[in-house]
């Protein structure tokens, strides 16, 4: 670095004697306290601290550059502070803005021959010579580090040498930090938006519930209404235009204390501010509602846009960010389907959700210990009262959150990725209950178990290998285990679970339709998979005794299974009227409370014990 020593003679005109600038020792205790700094607040105490010790007898600043590279901002050292003068000066024409500028060492000799500049002014406070020096850190001047005092030409090598090395070290541990928090802000940024990223503001959540200081936050779930509606019609760059358009908007209505992130997508999070309660958080909902009111345009394009807001609150520290969250969506889910404006979670969605997180959390333990279980159902013939078959159902007992129903294990399996896991494990389970029941019981040989699965547990693409190989495992055959499809309304022609479908139907595996008549079938399932029976639903058998067209259609379909050989059994039948009128229409095969309740597997044994016939 070189020196620029002021000529005193040629105030403008600074003829720069070049002086030493190397580098000179520093104690080691001022080493240790600026590598150790972790801010640049804290970089700046160092300095103030140790700057008036190392030259006693002069008083010292420093000049930092604004944001916007124009001028230079005052502070005093001293004492370990910084304190700031509220003062600025401009870069371009000030005298300290020109070290910045030069990246020089000023030295000025005597501010008497400085009069014009802003020098001048500390004559009256006994000022004689300045030195500035710029702070450079890599590529970045980041101001200068600046002594006074009341002696004429006082700086003289030795202190320059100093302050240049203390100036150094500064500005090489400045950089180091800016680099350090620009990577942060980068990581922690939507690049879209420019608002706190999932991870930022998920992270924020999180320390907000860990700070046990403060009361636990309230947050405010929002979903874009509309918005794929512009992404898909308008393209990506009217998507966009409307993410940043909302955020700004959003930005405009909330204060600055709560934090705002894009979650992705058109997801956004408002973590509130301490104080702000459930109700608090509502009125900030509504606020953000009305922001949303105003039409949202681009290019020749306008739209209504608006959002559908959840907001949960948590009562205590407890709550994770992770149930907080859910809670949150839940009740966003609620205003979006309602069409009601914000709603605030309630005990009811708290329940479920933490259910929801119960089920996430344990759903791998609870198949390995045994507490997801399944229960059989006897089918019987209608006549003879026979047991033909029992039909398997999942249930899952919590300790806590009582009994979870199947479509909750199997809808937050497929959503959490385990569904190929819970499907295998289902499948080994039931083959191994059935393989022992038909050791005990010889004659139960010829009775098959139903075993449920839903389209994407079908849309598995390894599902037919997996059955197969599983119920040979177990010493089964492949007429012993039918595969009870459930909404199989939903699967369309050319889709995976179709495939698969026919790819059981290839191997000889049974297949039964679940749920019929629920009104997603079509008298066309029965050509268009490889379907050997059909379960007609309970909401269809309790309309029978009061309607004439559900026993028509009953009837009818009944009559029509039968003439291409599929089995229709009867659903769901809890009154003996039911039970008869199901065999007047044709139905062989029965399931129901009447018939016998969805029991535990050795209460299903016991139940075939005594109905067998002891023999003589
Ligand atoms: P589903 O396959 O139609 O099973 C029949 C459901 O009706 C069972 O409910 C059963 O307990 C109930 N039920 C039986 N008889 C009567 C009756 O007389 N009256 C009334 N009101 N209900 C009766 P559950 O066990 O709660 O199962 C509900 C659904 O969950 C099943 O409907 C099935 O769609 C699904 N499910 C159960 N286990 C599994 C499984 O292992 N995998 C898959 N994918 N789905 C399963
Ligand atoms: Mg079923
Ligand atoms: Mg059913």
């Amino acid at each position: 670095m070189t020196t620029e020593r002021v000529d005193p003679r040629t105030p403008t005109g600074f003829v720069p004697q070049h002086v030493d600038t190397s580098i000179v020792e520093l104690p080691v205790g001022f080493i240790d306290a600026m590598s150790s700094a972790e801010s640049t607040d804290d970089i700046l105490r160092v300095a103030a601290t140790w700057v008036p010790a190392l030259i006693p007898l002069a008083t010292s600043s420093v000049a930092l550059v604004t944001a916007d590279d124009t001028e230079l901002e005052l502070f005093a050292l001293g004492g370990s502070a910084v304190l700031p003068l509220g003062l600025r000066l401009q870069i371009d024409g000030s005298l300290t803005g020109r070290a910045v500028r030069t990246r020089q060492t000023i030295v000025t000799p005597n501010i008497l021959d400085e009069t014009g500049t802003e020098l001048g002014p500390l004559a009256a406070d006994g000022v004689r010579s300045v030195l500035n020096v710029p702070i450079i850190g890599g590529s970045i001047c980041f101001g200068t580090l600046n002594a006074a005092h009341s002696e004429e030409d006082f700086f003289t090598d030795p202190s320059v040498r100093l302050l240049s090395t203390i100036a150094r070290l500064v500005g090489l541990q400045l950089r180091v930090h800016t680099q350090i928090a620009s990577q942060t802000h980068a990581a922690r940024t939507d690049v879209l938006t420019g608002l706190l990223n999932r991870r930022a503001i998920l992270d924020h959540l999180a320390e907000r519930l860990q700070d046990h200081e403060a009361a636990p936050p309230a947050i405010l779930f929002i979903d874009l209404d509309g918005f794929k509606a512009v992404n898909d019609s308008h393209g990506h760059a009217a998507g966009d235009a409307m993410l940043v358009e909302m955020a700004r908007r959003f930005e405009g209505v909330l204060r600055t204390e709560d934090a705002l992130g894009r979650l992705g997508g058109d997801e956004f999070l408002v973590v509130c501010d301490e104080g702000v309660d459930g109700h608090r958080a509502m009125q900030i909902a509504d606020r953000i509602t009305e922001a949303c009111v105003e039409p949202f345009g681009f290019g020749s394009f306008s739209i209504s846009p608006g959002a559908s807001i959840g907001v949960a609150a948590a009562r205590s520290r407890s709550h994770t960010a992770a149930q907080l969250l859910n809670e949150a969506d839940a009740a966003m889910y609620l205003a979006k389907r309602n069409r009601t404006g914000p709603v605030r979670a309630d005990a009811h969605i708290e329940a479920r959700t933490a259910r929801i997180g119960a089920v996430d959390r344990e759903l791998d333990a609870a198949m390995e210990s045994g507490l997801i279980s399944f229960h059989y159902q006897p089918v019987r013939h209608l006549t003879t009262g026979e047991i033909l078959g029992a039909e398997a159902l999942l249930r899952w007992d919590h300790p806590v959150h009582g009994m979870i129903s199947p479509f909750e294990i199997i809808g937050r399996a497929e959503m959490t990725g385990r569904i190929e896991a819970l499907t295998a494990w289902s499948l080994d389970t039931v083959c191994r209950t059935w393989a022992s029941l038909s050791k005990e019981f010889p004659h139960f040989w010829e009775k098959a178990a139903s075993f449920n699965l839903s389209p994407q547990q079908l849309s598995w693409r390894g599902y037919c290998d997996m059955h197969l190989e599983t119920i040979e495992r177990h010493g089964l055959r492949r007429h012993d285990v039918i595969v009870e499809v459930v909404e199989s309304g939903t699967i369309d022609v050319g889709t995976a679970a179709e495939a698969t479908l026919q790819q059981l139907g290839s191997e000889d595996v049974i297949i039964g339709l679940d749920d019929f008549g629920t009104g997603h079938h079509a008298l066309g399932y029965f050509t268009r998979f490889p379907i050997h029976a059909i379960k007609f639903d309970r909401s269809l058998i309790m309309e029978l005794p009061k309607s004439s067209s559900a026993r028509s259609i009953v009837k009818g379909l009944a009559h029509i299974a039968a003439e291409i050989g599929i089995t229709a059994v009867g659903e769901g039948i809890e009154t003996q009227a039911e039970a008869d009128i199901c065999v007047e229409l044709g139905l062989e095969q029965g399931q129901g409370f009447l018939l016998a309740r969805p029991m535990p597997i050795d209460d299903l044994r016991a139940l075939i014990r005594h109905e067998t016939p002891q023999r003589p």
